[in-house]
């Protein structure tokens, strides 16, 4: 049997940067290479020298396409990663989309910090560039669910269905003679659009993670829940501006709007999709049919239930329109994208409300907003908050703590050492001792940096 480690490089007592690297033999394998995000302290942490030369990882493995598990790949790229990319299919596809997003994002921080005199450095420069994005994106090779694919140095892959987003995946790795899973982001039972998330039955190592660790969702129906804070909000004149993950919650949202009007009980308050990138991945959502619930004529009903904003002035003049209505735009985490324009119209009137719809990470303004904050600066501006500021946890794509318990349930023995990642310290605290307590499990909330020697 080969030497093998399990080293932890980020979403160690945090909820993003996720970075696992595997080593058997002298080969490795990064399973996810996340952004850092929230906390300024974090965000510093992306430009750090990557702990190990990237020229030295063989191959990356991504769970999912959201960019605290996939953003770091350009970054990564650059600093001289040679090898293969793998993910699902739809992760692919969804990685094209947002990794270009985020190059983007990326550049335009940089030339805003430039136009403004933000930056400490002269000139400011993005941590990577839509070159390096496209460069990426060539190291992709997508992969089937469920079909186990020898990656070629002794390293066995098979990607199991994880619910939470389109195309996101559980890992399974049989390397150096055992089995290491990774849970990546575990989604909801019984969600209407996602599939629940897969039974895995085997592990001598597991990765799991915490996010909601602590706590459990509200079982209200989600669609009653949003309806209930739209008629509030447009009884009294406002708006509902609902910042949302562009892959992944926006389609939930798009779907449930589509329900509530097929069911008359949302009849004329017009509903709008300010996102371009939003708008894409519904496309790429249609196009993976079988990674999802919906029929394709349901499919295409529920991504029509919005009107679709791609044009920067028809996004400026949304901000202009004092009629009641629903913006979904992104960031879902209210740091940076078209929301924060309507945050900054739609925040100081007391008749608007602000409607979170996923996990706000510490350090983001939508944590601080949903903290109370009556003033958030934005674009280097202090905007005063007074409209109504709630959340839908019920719209999670997250599994609450029961959820991951019944995921963890599946597995016919004990692992050898389960491992604790992805979620604030309290979060994979209350989710270690739950699981030492019901399933009587050896396990560990690692620190970033801490390098387990798997025997
Ligand atoms: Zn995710």
């Amino acid at each position: 049997m080969s030497k093998a480690s399990l080293t932890f490089l980020g979403a160690a007592g945090a909820v993003t940067g996720s970075r696992h690297l595997l080593r058997v033999g002298g080969r490795s394998i990064l399973v996810d290479c996340g952004l850092f995000q929230g906390l300024k302290g974090l965000r510093l942490k992306n430009w750090d020298a990557f702990p190990v030369d990237p020229a030295t990882i063989d191959d990356v493995v991504l769970t999912h396409a959201h960019l605290d598990h996939s953003g770091y790949l350009p970054k990564l790229v650059r600093e001289g990663f040679r090898g293969r990319v793998f993910s699902t299919t739809a992760t692919a596809d969804l990685c094209e989309l947002m990794l270009l997003d985020s190059a983007k994002i990326q550049e335009g921080d940089a030339a805003f910090a430039n136009r403004h005199g933000f930056s400490k450095h002269h000139p400011a420069l993005p941590l990577y560039g839509k070159r390096d994005a496209l460069r990426a994106l060539e190291h992709f090779q997508a992969l089937d669910f469920d079909a186990p694919s020898d990656l070629g140095h002794g390293a066995n892959l098979v990607f199991r269905r994880a619910g939470h987003i389109l195309g996101a995946a559980c890992v399974q790795l049989r390397w150096g003679g055992k089995t290491i899973v990774f849970s990546g982001d575990l989604g909801r039972y019984n969600d209407p659009l996602m599939h629940d998330p897969a039974a895995m039955t085997q592990a001598d190592y597991l990765v799991v993670e915490s996010t909601y660790g602590d706590r459990l969702h509200t079982p209200v129906a989600p669609a009653d829940a949003l309806l209930e804070v739209i008629q509030r909000t447009t009884a009294r004149g406002g708006t509902v501006i609902i910042p949302a993950f562009a892959v992944g919650r926006a389609q939930e949202l798009l779907y449930l709007f589509w329900r509530l009007k097929q069911a008359g009980r949302l009849p004329l308050t017009p509903v709008y999709l300010d996102s371009p990138m939003a708008i894409n991945a519904s496309d790429i959502f249609r196009r993976h049919p079988l990674d999802h619930r919906l029929s394709p004529d349901e499919c295409k009903a529920a991504m029509g239930s919005a009107t679709y904003v791609r044009d920067v002035e028809e996004s400026k003049a949304l901000t202009y329109n004092t009629m009641p209505k629903i913006i979904i735009s992104a960031s879902g985490m209210a740091t940076g994208g078209r929301v924060l324009h309507h945050l900054k119209a739609y925040g100081p009137d007391r008749r608007n409300t602000i409607l979170f719809a996923g996990y706000q990470a510490a350090g983001t303004r939508g944590e601080a907003l949903l903290n109370g904050a009556r003033e958030v600066k934005i674009h280097g501006e202090w905007i005063p908050i007074r409209a109504e500021v709630d959340s839908l946890p019920a719209l999670s794509a997250h599994a609450d703590a029961d959820e991951i318990m019944r995921w963890l349930h599946g597995f016919e023995r004990a692992p050898r050492r389960t491992f604790i990642v992805h979620g604030e310290p309290s979060a994979s605290g209350a989710l270690r001792q739950r699981i030492q307590a019901e399933l009587g499990w050896a396990c560990d909330t690692p620190a970033e940096g801490d390098s387990w020697v798997l025997s």
